[in-house]
């Protein structure tokens, strides 16, 4: 019998509680995905560009308007100019484009350090590349040490991947953190970033500080982004990545044989949809939500910990129970009609640091009725 490429890896945990929160009729605030109705100029864009002649193949790496508008999205947000045509790619969402630069960049036996807890797909990609996963804990706060990470480097490193703003925990990284990152990689220039910032927009007090403001590293350095995030639409599964061009063209290499290019229509859409939003209005409008579900859980025995952006909220429930973080969320589900997301599946070793993970990016209803039923525990 042949073995598992991925022996290790089972159904990921965001299909495993939505189908929990499904068959228990629970309030799903597990999977991240928002429950609202997206804006509707984006819906009445759609329909029209129906009937244009949108529905063949793209070019390769994307549309060339949609290519310009997320250049000139960049330079207004990081005040950082990038050649459409050679440095950024529309992706299947972040999730191809992570899938595609990790497959183009990491050889066999490449280390790749990745931050725990971390998203459940940078892992896998890497293993099944033939890379080889440094996972370095985060701190008790979920903000990195530098020591641990800086003693990971190795001769044989050849990426970091962070998330920031950092999913599961909400938090970001300060500036501090951000210079002490890029003197690494001042100090070790073989070694790659990939940044992933599918939540830039979705931050409250603290505006998350992109990597793309530190040009000493941009011969080093992959971004990724999501359209699914950023206008509420995660079921089009919509990216981009950027990175320089010698970098880029390894990564189109594998792009062409993976998708070949991203659904056309979309892209068509977003072309023209992108110019029209202020996606700096984004944090204030999920701020809001934090704001109201950490009101009404005020009262909760949960004990929230900080958040200062994306759109989950995480908690500790050491004042209700002493389960697992996997079980105590299979109980809220089954039980108490709530489903929320354990962090320890995010870590490689397994650590239960006792949090789980809600999404707030529901309607205000939702959150009430979710809020309800977590008092009552
Ligand atoms: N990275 C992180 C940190 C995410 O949370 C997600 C999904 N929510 C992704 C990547 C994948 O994004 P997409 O749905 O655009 O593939
Ligand atoms: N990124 C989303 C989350 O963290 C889920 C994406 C997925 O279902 N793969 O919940």
């Amino acid at each position: 019998m042949r073995m598992s490429k991925l022996p290790h890896v089972g159904t990921t945990i965001f299909s495993v509680m939505s189908k929990l929160a499904a068959d228990h009729n629970a309030i799903n605030l597990s999977q991240g995905f928002p429950n609202f109705p997206v804006d509707e100029k984006l819906i009445a864009t759609y329909r029209q560009k129906l009937d244009e002649n949108v529905h063949q193949y793209a070019p390769m790496p994307g549309l060339p308007r949609l290519l310009t508008e997320i250049s000139v999205l960049i330079e207004s947000s990081y005040q950082r100019q990038l050649d459409p045509n050679t440095e950024i790619l529309v992706t299947a969402g972040a999730t191809q484009g992570i899938f595609t630069a990790i497959t183009a960049l990491i050889e066999t036996g490449d280390e790749v350090i990745i931050l725990d807890p971390s998203y459940d797909c940078y892992e896998p990609t890497v293993s099944l590349t033939g890379g080889v996963p440094v996972r370095i804990q985060l701190n008790e706060d979920f903000l990195p040490d530098w020591n641990r990470i800086e003693d990971a480097i190795s001769e044989r490193t050849r990426m970091i991947i962070i998330n920031n703003p950092h999913n599961p925990s909400g938090r970001i990284w300060s500036k501090s953190d951000m210079d002490t990152l890029e003197a690494i990689l001042v100090k070790h220039p073989r070694v790659l970033l990939l940044s992933d910032e599918v939540y830039e927009f979705i931050t409250f007090e603290q505006k998350h500080i992109s990597a793309h403001v530190y040009p000493t590293i941009y011969n080093q350095l992959i971004t990724v982004s999501s359209f699914g995030k950023t206008f509420h639409i995660t079921g089009w599964k919509m990216g981009y990545l950027t990175a320089p061009e010698a970098l880029m063209t390894e990564i189109k290499k594998v792009h062409q044989f993976n998708v070949f290019c991203v659904n056309s229509v979309a892209q068509a859409v977003l072309a023209d949809y992108l110019p029209t939003v202020d996606v700096h209005a984004l944090g204030a409008f999920y701020q809001e939500k934090r704001d109201l579900f950490a009101s009404l859980l005020a009262k909760s025995r949960f004990e929230l910990l900080p958040c200062d952006g994306t759109y989950f909220q995480t908690a500790k429930y050491g004042n209700i129970s002493t389960e697992s973080d996997i079980e105590f969320c299979k109980t809220l589900t089954t039980k108490y009609g709530v489903a929320a997301i354990p962090t320890s599946v995010f870590n490689g070793d397994g650590t239960d640091q006792r949090v789980i993970r809600f999404c707030f990016a529901k309607d205000n209803e939702t959150l009430h009725q979710a809020a309800q039923k977590l008092c009552k525990i």
